[in-house]
């Protein structure tokens, strides 16, 4: 059984986005992913200089989407036509590992803007991961921090994982790569079964995320 997207109205739906109620085609998905990294980018205040050489890094969740990440990534970035080199981070003990590790492999490498993939289910996750670890929070947690002179940016910080994973299902852009089993990930993936449940934790993290410095 088909329906019909329900903001375009004219092409079927591939996604039932809990979170909006929303039935979306994939052009309206797209479209719906572009805006919340763009959204991203004026929430932090933060843009890339014209021209700037940048290194996008793909969090060990999103291996299996990447191409999906990348192209979404590009289209929402367009205007800065920006030189982007993009890389797996290592799976590493945890996310908040993997990025820093990452992070500091690119900086090695001479990158002065890094922009780390990590979703709104992954901030909660980095976010949880930290408090568990330290019992307070550090500055690589937030959206937008600086390692040394290097400047980090997380452009899908309003984006959902769960919408990424459905984009590139629908689009042919899912590859079957074993993904890294963390403990928190496991729990969010079992969350998104409830829409109820799926909207509270995005509603928390949102909350939290508006109360960053
Ligand atoms: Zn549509």
């Amino acid at each position: 059984m088909t329906r019909p997207c329900s903001i375009c109205g004219s092409r079927d739906a591939v996604y039932y986005q809990s979170f909006s109620g929303d039935y979306l085609c994939i052009a309206c998905l797209r479209k719906r992913l572009i805006k919340y990294v763009r959204k991203a980018f004026s929430k932090y205040e933060f843009s890339i200089p014209p021209g700037a050489s940048i290194i996008l890094l793909i969090t060990p969740a999103q291996t299996p989407i990447r191409h999906a990440v990348e192209e979404i990534f590009a289209a929402a970035e367009r205007p800065f036509t920006t030189k982007i080199t993009t890389s797996l981070m290592k799976p590493g003990r945890d996310i908040v590992e993997a990025q820093r590790e990452a992070v500091e492999e690119a900086t090695k490498n001479g990158y002065r803007l890094v922009m780390l993939s990590t979703t709104l289910e992954e901030r909660l996750l980095e976010l949880l991961t930290t408090l568990m670890r330290r019992h307070s929070l550090d500055p690589s947690c937030r959206g937008l921090y600086r390692h040394g002179d290097t400047t980090v940016f997380k452009p899908f910080s309003f984006t959902s994982l769960q919408d990424l994973y459905a984009y590139a299902a629908a689009t042919g852009k899912l590859s079957h790569t074993p993904r890294t089993p963390y403990l928190y990930e496991q729990l969010l993936a079992a969350a998104w079964g409830g829409p109820e449940l799926a909207y509270s934790y995005r509603r928390v993290l949102r909350r939290l995320l508006e109360d960053e410095p």
